[in-house]
């Protein structure tokens, strides 16, 4: 499981990467990001560490235990890229299937669905796949449904990163809420789940692939807003997550 320390060290590496790469290509480089003033860059694990942190502590909380949430992760086959390729990663594809999801669950569930989203880039037997993780809830005899409706979404498109589907608070987690796809730079192990990457050289070329965007682009939701700078449930919420402050994480 990745902390936040992790990340440190991940951001020194890329920062490290892209300024060789700064002498011999074109300029490249992250903002500067520390405690109490975080970047909210897309390809900085500082940042997606604590937007992960805040989304961990929405699952923590008593509000989020009272309802029963459906959990998955996989990659979608189709949108992967080789090692050695610091091209801008396309992932349209990943987009489109977290919005279409949101509809199809959605009505389902006769819209009283509440969705969560994340995707990032996985490292997967030696290619770098687009990943996406969700966890979704709705009334009791609406939830068999919705997690249906996105089974079917999903179909062949997908590899599972875990066995069947999880149920929170009944399923078994082993580490956390979260799948650590916002840090964004991890690598699948099998069933075993995620291991950090610490190569310099593929850290910058992952950071190169993520390309600028603001980290919490890469959080997808439906049905939540941000109230005193934490996650709280607000059915028929349809807007982003305009996150602007990480106050009280990273320790
Ligand atoms: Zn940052």
């Amino acid at each position: 499981m990745m902390d936040y320390a992790m990340a440190e060290g991940q951001r020194m590496f890329i920062d490290e990467a892209l300024s060789g790469r700064k002498r011999r290509h074109s300029e490249v480089s992250i903002p500067e990001c520390g405690d109490g003033s975080p970047c909210f860059d897309g390809r900085c694990p500082m940042c997606g560490s604590d937007l992960d942190a805040l989304v961990s502590q929405f699952f923590a909380t008593e509000a989020a235990s009272r309802y029963r949430w459906c959990r998955e992760a996989f990659v979608i086959n189709e949108q992967c890229q080789e090692i050695g390729d610091g091209s801008a990663f396309d992932f349209d594809l990943a987009r489109r299937l977290l919005s279409d999801m949101i509809e199809k669950v959605g009505s389902a569930a006769n819209g009283n669905v509440i969705f969560l989203a994340s995707y990032g880039l996985l490292m997967k037997d030696a290619q770098k796949y687009a990943a996406i993780e969700y966890l979704c809830t709705a009334p009791s005899n609406q939830l068999t449904s919705a997690r249906g409706a996105a089974a079917l979404l999903l179909g062949a498109t997908t590899a599972p990163l875990m066995e069947g589907t999880n149920f929170v608070p009944d399923g078994e987690f082993g580490g956390g809420f979260v799948f650590n796809l916002l840090p964004g730079y991890n690598e699948h192990d099998g069933f075993r789940g995620l291991e950090y990457i610490d190569d310099e050289a593929l850290l910058g070329e992952m950071a190169l692939n993520y390309g600028a965007h603001q980290i919490s682009t890469r959080l997808v939701t439906n049905g939540f807003k941000l109230k005193r700078g934490q996650i709280v449930i607000a059915p028929g919420e349809v807007r982003p997550l305009l996150i602007t402050s990480f106050d009280g994480l990273s320790e």
